[in-house]
């Protein structure tokens, strides 16, 4: 089996559909070198070794050594230079590279090669002892670091004290000798540590770092980045062995990072950093604040340091016209890291970059407008959930702001929380339900838990590119980056900015849209929902088939469904409207009451109060169908449970406390779930249902008379297991319709149907079709009852099932495809085979989920309904499933 794959000098063993194989950093390697980009020469070592490497015991069989030095001397015929040659050394950088980025989480090492005698090759091939001991430093520092394992705080301080002991505030003020006596104690630190000399031979040094780079994919902080992002642990990483080029080599050398289109806004403008005289490390590092690249960002942002256009003018030209050229090829905004080496352009990396939800709908709808993408496609690069950021308010631009410092708006959005100083306290006031923001001098992938958990992130260092900036874009977390007027102490728990402080659980709020750090809690507003969003809303309205409903109980929930594109309410609840306090009194009189002429007058007090509620929701959704459950929770739920409720309720029902409490014991359910609910309830108390039906008709008739457009009432029967039940709940239906429209001497059109939510109702959809005209999948519920399953009490184990791969994911996210699924489809199936127009949806938390929402489409629903907010997610879903 062939593990080594080459590229660059017109060679490309692979390209960038193999990113399985090669990782997307190697595949796309391969493939800028194949189309004639200037890529550095190298191989790629495959993730299939990695797989290997464990499953052998991290070793290396013969087979690979030999493939790697061929590898090596395909660099060395195109550099024509030799990996440990005295004279004038290659030297070469060990880069890991996975299928998925996951940005600074694996290990890199550069300058690999470098030894006490190839150094002052180096120095003498290229002419500049500074640049040779400089690069030296630069490998025993991160070498030690990643492959050696050693204490790289001792380094860092070493090279401090250097520059300290000659009055230098940056690296690149050292000179030849300063760094020479820096190398020297470097070598000291790293015998002391680990007790032998830093490793002479380039070969070994070679095999540590790809061996570090296997070791790296099990580290820590990467297994936490998969478990957030759902990498399987299997997929393992490649390594890229790439010959080295330069950009500390002077004042004509840089080296930076750039997307094609702004990441954050996505507007059609090269966005980057970069650093003259500097390695690839420094700029993400944050060591050196670092240039805009453009003229006229700097300009904007009234920065000093030249730009790259202005300081290396025709490079810049040059890698103007590779972001194009990258752009047509890959046909999306690209993410590239390149470097100069006097004057000489170098690209070293290229994929599809990371942005907000704001930059995916501009690049996408943007892309399709300049004909570089279709509009197919342009709905299929926006993250449905991500709409979600877009979706939720934003600052308040009236409202009052204390304003504590700015800094660079990294990633957008606002975000208000108790400021904490460490990722772990981020994590536990998190968990004790507080939002925080996470503020620190600067990030590190150690940091990603703290990330995930804060509400925000503001740091007092790095730019837009740095790993906090990154890697919270990647999040969707609001994140201002570079506040440099902070000064964070994160032992003390305090940051201070002119003469002010901020202590552990002050409130902050950031706005990563402007950078702006507040003290306090800012008031916020809805979105602004048109442009990008509304152009792309249309293009996945016009080829979607799914219809999408919200599941909305009140005027105000309706409304906002309505103005997100819900076409009807999929689920109207009607136990909320028991609840209020005006009525719970009426309620609890008809539980109490001892026979039905009683209950009948206590719901006849209901009556007015229930038709009100739903004129009000009818009005909202004129002219579109409103999906209404009849009362589904057990009784019980509506008594009192504390003492001291128990004799104020039974003083304003004018019943004896005793009575109340008999009431409300004989009530009382060992499994409520599974109790007397649902259309149990309107078996034993038809006359429950036959309140709610006409408070229905009436309000239906009511709106219709007074607006012209009557809504469309869909009356569902829930938690129904057999056709037995549902006919008698629609004869019941059916019997107050007429009644009400004889009173009246009008009609409306309504449909009566069921909910799917008991397995057994599945089972027997092709005769309960028969009684109904509408099914809706209650996927709550019928997820509860398939896995027998309580959704309130899986909390303790389904965290593990999940980690362990028993269901692949939460079963109450995203719908469990092969149970709850196999039912939904089988009832489906059965349920159109009696009625061929047999109306059928989703109700549920699923119904919101993308995920379940292709499910949908491929078993052939007519609609999904979610949660408001969730409505324009579930559009596009719909969209993308039709695909
Ligand atoms: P990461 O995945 O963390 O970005 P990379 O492997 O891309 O790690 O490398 C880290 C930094 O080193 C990058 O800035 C990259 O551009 C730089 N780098 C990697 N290989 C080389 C090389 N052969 N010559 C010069 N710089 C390099
Ligand atoms: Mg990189
Ligand atoms: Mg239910």
């Amino acid at each position: 089996e062939r593990y080594v794959y080459r590229f660059g000098g017109g060679v490309s063993d692979g390209g960038s559909g193999d990113k399985n194989l090669l990782g997307g950093k190697g595949a796309n390697l391969a493939e800028m070198a194949s189309i004639g980009l200037p890529v550095p020469p190298g191989f790629t070592i495959s993730t299939a070794m990695c797989t290997r490497y464990y499953e052998e015991g991290e070793t290396f069989p013969d087979s690979v050594r030999a493939e790697v030095a061929q590898g090596i001397a395909h660099i060395e015929a195109i550099t024509g230079k030799t990996f440990g040659d005295a004279t004038d050394p290659l030297l070469v950088s060990v880069r890991s590279g996975a299928r998925v980025s996951m940005p600074g989480m694996m290990d890199t090492v550069l300058n690999l090669g470098l030894n006490d005698q190839t150094v002052e090759g180096l120095a003498s091939a290229s002419g500049d002892e500074r640049f040779a001991w400089d690069s030296y430093r630069r490998f025993i520092q991160m070498y030690s670091d990643v492959v050696l394992g050693l204490d790289h705080g001792a380094f860092e301080e070493a090279l401090e004290i250097a520059k300290e002991d000659k009055g230098f505030t940056l690296d690149t003020e050292l000179s030849a000798a300063d760094l020479k006596a820096l190398v020297a104690e470097f070598k000291g630190l790293v015998e002391q540590q680990q007790g032998k000399p830093f490793p002479q031979d380039v070969h070994d040094q070679l095999w540590g770092a790809i061996g570090a780079v296997f070791g790296s994919w099990q580290s820590d902080r990467a297994k936490v980045y998969r478990r957030l992002n759902d990498i399987p642990g299997s997929w393992g990483t490649a390594v890229n062995v790439q010959a080295m080029v330069f950009g500390n080599m002077g004042d004509t050398s840089a080296t930076g990072v750039a997307f094609t289109r702004d990441p954050s806004t996505g507007h059609n403008a090269y966005y980057g950093e970069f650093l003259i005289n500097a390695q690839g490390e420094d700029v993400v590092a944050g060591i050196r604040t670092p240039q805009y690249l453009t003229k006229a960002a700097r300009e904007e942002a009234g920065a000093k340091p030249l730009s790259m256009e202005e300081a290396l003018p025709a490079a810049y030209t040059e890698l103007a016209a590779v972001f194009d050229q990258l752009e047509r090829h890959y046909r999306d905004m690209q993410d590239i890291e390149f470097t100069v080496q006097q004057g000489k352009l170098w690209m070293l990396q290229t994929r599809s970059g990371k942005r907000t939800a704001k930059a995916a709908l501009k690049i996408a709808v943007d892309m399709a407008a300049e004909g570089l993408i279709t509009r197919e496609e342009a709905i299929a690069r926006v993250d449905p959930q991500a709409l979600d950021q877009l979706l939720h308010p934003t600052l308040d631009p009236e409202a009052a702001r204390d304003v504590l410092t700015k800094g660079l708006p990294a990633s957008p959005g606002a975000a208000s929380g108790a400021a904490v100083f460490t990722a772990d306290a981020a994590e536990k006031w998190a968990a004790d339900g507080k939002a925080v923001i996470l503020v620190r001098t600067e990030t590190s992938p150690e940091d990603i838990h703290g990330m995930h958990a804060a509400k925000g992130i503001l740091t007092a260092r790095g730019g837009m590119t740095s790993h906090a900036a990154v890697v919270a874009r990647g999040m969707g977390r609001p994140c201002v980056s570079g506040a440099g007027a902070l000064s964070i102490d994160a032992k003390a728990k305090i940051a201070r900015v002119g003469g002010r402080e901020v202590k552990e659980g002050d409130l902050l709020t950031i706005d990563g849209a402007t950078g702006e750090v507040m003290a306090g809690e800012v008031a916020t507003i809805q979105p602004e929902l048109a442009g990008d969003f509304g152009t792309l809303m249309e293009w996945a309205d016009a080829v979607r088939r799914l219809k999408v409903r919200a599941n909305a109980e009140t005027p105000l929930d309706c409304r906002t469904a309505r103005d997100f594109g819900a076409e009807g309410v999929g689920l109207c609840r009607t136990e909320h409207m028991f609840l209020e306090a005006d009525r719970v009194t009426a309620v609890r009189q008809m539980i109490l009451a001892e026979d039905e002429a009683g209950r009948r007058a206590a719901l006849e007090k209901l009556l007015p109060e229930q038709r009100s509620d739903f004129a009000e929701i009818f009005e909202v959704m004129a002219g579109l169908p409103v999906t209404v459950r009849l009362l589904d929770p057990p009784l019980h739920e509506f008594l009192p449970h504390e003492e001291a409720e128990f004799s104020e309720v039974a003083k304003a029902a004018g019943v004896d406390v005793d009575v109340l409490k008999r009431r409300a014991a004989e009530l009382h359910e060992f499994n409520p779930m599974l109790g007397h609910r649902g259309c149990r309830l309107g078996v034993t108390y038809p006359e429950i249902y036959e309140m709610q039906a006409r408070a229905i008709f009436e309000a239906a008739l009511d709106v219709a008379d007074k607006s012209g457009e009557a809504p469309i009432p869909e009356i569902m029967i829930p938690l129904v297991a057999t056709k037995r039940e549902l006919e008698l709940m629609k004869a019941v239906v059916d019997r107050t319709a007429k009644a009400v429209f004889e009173e009246r001497g009008k009609t409306v059109e309504y449909l009566v149907g069921t909910m799917i939510e008991l397995p057994r109702a599945a089972l027997r959809a092709g005769e309960i079709a028969e009684a109904g005209e509408f099914f809706s999948f209650g996927t709550n519920d019928l997820t509860q009852t398939t896995l027998g399953v309580s959704r309130d009490d899986a909390g303790r184990f389904l965290g593990s099932y999940v980690e362990q791969g028993i269901y692949p994911k939460d079963p109450f996210v995203s719908i469990d495809v092969e149970g709850v699924g196999e039912l939904i489809s089988l009832a489906a199936e059965r349920g159109r085979a009696t009625k061929p127009n047999l109306k059928l949806g989703i109700c549920g938390e699923h119904g919101g989920d993308p995920a379940s929402i292709a499910f949908c489409e491929s078993v052939g629903l007519d609609y999904v309904s979610a949660s408001p907010y969730r409505v324009p997610i579930a559009r596009l879903a719909a969209a993308q499933a039709a695909l």
